[in-house]
């Protein structure tokens, strides 16, 4: 597994709960996401009734599930935990509904990957908190409408785009987290070194902070990987030293691009004059499938600005000849 990865394994999700901010006020970064989200909490909670539902979208690692555990904490009301893809039947989801309690907190991970059928007996639920259980087959199948008790969804997804609208409405809260400027992975790393029990100084965790991509889980990857080195080559320290050695030895660069991400931008520079080139070509000359470098190393590239997705194929910007430390060349028009 990459170090930059954005996803997590099931191995690290035990160290990441340890790492995870507990309240609102404990959360750094997303600054609107968080006044909006306090606001529609205290409401509900002065008013003693359960908030709108709510849909937190957003790439991998900045905190969604984080988010889910915060509303249920904020709220004092237990959080039930599921996800799209482990719900493919409508009755996997009647199950779950029909067991909830009054003002239950039910987080659905990745709910773009629910079947259509769970889609459309959930929206109903959060609508009329009632659910309609099928009992029989054939022509002599009835529905019998089931009440439940108000409960709040929160849902979260990467790609909100994916939702259809009926779900998406069902929505009265959507928050949109964003990539975290180096200022919050900052605080959030001196935060996590400090429940990790470690020294880190302002340059180390400064250093470890420009490297991980705007995304707290990295961020606390290779502060994992920083600790790791100072512990068995220096003082268990995390200094500027330390990160420096640490990321060398895992090989993340400056910009944090890893190996995979400098071999694109390589062979599209070096061995195909900046491009345009098309996605098969680049992949053969890194030496892997097209899946991995669309899906793996691309995204990040594009939207650092490294490279552009055109007509013709994958382009090198001025970005990506000066990250390699090559001249700009003349043609080069962005
Ligand atoms: P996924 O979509 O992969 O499930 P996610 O968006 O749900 O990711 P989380 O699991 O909430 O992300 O967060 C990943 C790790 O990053 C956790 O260890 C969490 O503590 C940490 N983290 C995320 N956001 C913050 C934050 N704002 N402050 C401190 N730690 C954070």
């Amino acid at each position: 597994a990459r170090v930059v990865d954005p996803a997590t394994s099931d191995d690290e999700r035990v160290v990441e709960a340890a790492l995870r901010p507990r309240r609102l006020s404990e959360f750094p970064g997303q600054p609107r996401v968080r006044q909006q989200l306090g606001l529609v909490l205290e409401a509900a909670r002065r008013r003693g009734s359960p908030p709108d539902h709510v849909l937190l979208s957003g790439p991998p690692g900045l905190g969604k599930t984080t988010l889910a555990m915060i509303v249920a904490a904020e709220l004092e009301r237990p959080l039930r935990v599921t996800s799209g893809p482990a719900i493919q039947h409508a009755g996997d989801l009647a199950a779950v509904l029909s067991s909830l309690d009054e003002g239950e907190v039910l987080f659905l991970d990745e709910i773009h990957r629910m079947s259509r059928s769970a889609e459309e007996m959930l929206y109903l639920a959060m609508e009329d908190f009632r659910v309609d259980v099928v009992v029989g087959k054939g022509p002599g199948a009835t529905a019998i409408p089931l009440e439940l008790p108000p409960f709040t969804v929160v849902g979260a997804t990467t790609r909100a785009g994916l939702l259809p609208a009926p779900l998406r409405d069902r929505f009265g809260f959507t928050g949109h987290l964003d990539f975290y400027d180096v200022a919050d992975l900052v605080t959030i790393l001196h935060r996590s070194a400090g429940l990790l029990g470690v020294e880190a100084d302002a340059d180390g965790v400064h250093e470890i902070a420009g490297r991980s991509r705007g995304t707290p889980r990295i961020a606390n990857r290779l502060l994992r990987r920083v600790r790791d080195w100072a512990q068995v080559h220096g003082e268990g320290r995390v200094d500027q030293h330390a990160a420096r050695e640490a990321l060398a030895l895992f090989d993340v660069d400056q910009a944090g691009l890893d190996r995979l991400d400098r071999a694109v931008l390589e062979a599209l520079c070096r061995r195909f004059g900046g491009g345009p080139v098309g996605l098969s070509t680049l992949a053969v000359a890194v030496g892997e499938e097209s899946d991995t470098v669309e899906t793996v190393a691309e995204p990040y590239l594009v939207r650092e600005g490294y490279i552009l997705r055109t007509p013709r194929g994958r382009a090198a910007t001025a970005a990506a000849w000066r990250h390699l430390g090559l001249p700009v060349p003349a043609h080069q028009a962005f």
